[in-house]
């Protein structure tokens, strides 16, 4: 695990993921905020792209919580079976669907701990629907962020909660609500696990990771 960076460095850092990329956006196909936390839902131990696939057409049929629960678990199973735990995704997303219905109008929550209480709604999951929804400056710790943060010392952490409380403690809170994508992103192309492409990394100079590739 490397050293936390020091408050400079970390905002030369973010001022480079801004200029490379001002405006970050998640991945997961959504059309409304309903459609977002079950892709969310649906994506732990999948891809995105592979989440995606799958709800292109779901997501026309059933974009609200009472329109899931018209379709029905065994109608939701035919368009997520490509999604790895499928079974069990799509028993808690129509126990989502019936609370949402039944004990929010149809609309979805927006506070962490409402959104926790959801079934199938982790805390991942609701830090990512409160920061791509409601803006909220949430940090969601991926697989991708995990390892970034401990390689460059940007938000080391023995667990993914030490990661989360280092990036509430150490990034800029200007940086806060978009880094969340701008780590995660750059986990995913650049920093990625087996052999990180640091040669074209635009931080380099600034990471604190001992086995930088040439
Ligand atoms: S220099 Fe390498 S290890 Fe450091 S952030 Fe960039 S890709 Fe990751």
């Amino acid at each position: 695990m490397a050293k936390q960076l020091d408050y400079h460095t970390i905002r030369e850092i973010f001022t480079r993921f801004q200029d490379s990329e001002p405006e970050p956006k998640g991945e997961l196909d959504h059309v409304n905020a309903y459609t977002l936390l079950v892709a969310v839902a649906l994506s732990a131990q999948a891809t995105d792209k592979g989440v995606n696939k799958a709800t292109a057409e779901l997501f026309k049929i059933a974009d609200t919580p009472q329109k899931m629960l018209d379709l029905g678990e065994e109608g939701l199973v035919e368009h997520i079976k490509t999604i790895g735990l499928y079974r069990n995704k799509a028993k808690n997303v129509m126990k989502m669907a019936k609370i949402l219905v039944d004990d929010y109008d149809g609309e979805v929550p927006c506070s962490r701990a409402a959104l926790q209480a959801l079934p199938g709604v982790g805390r991942k999951t609701a830090n990512v629907v409160l920061n791509m929804w409601w803006r909220y400056p949430a940090q969601a710790v991926d697989t991708h962020i995990f390892r970034f943060g401990n390689r460059s010392g940007v938000c080391p952490g023995k667990d993914v909660v030490a990661v989360e409380r280092a990036i509430e403690d150490n990034i800029p809170v200007d940086f806060q609500l978009h880094a969340h994508h701008w780590m995660i992103l750059h986990g995913r192309y650049t920093c990625v696990a087996r052999k990180p492409k640091c040669n074209a990394c635009l931080i380099r100079d600034l990471c604190q990771y001992e086995d930088k590739t040439p």
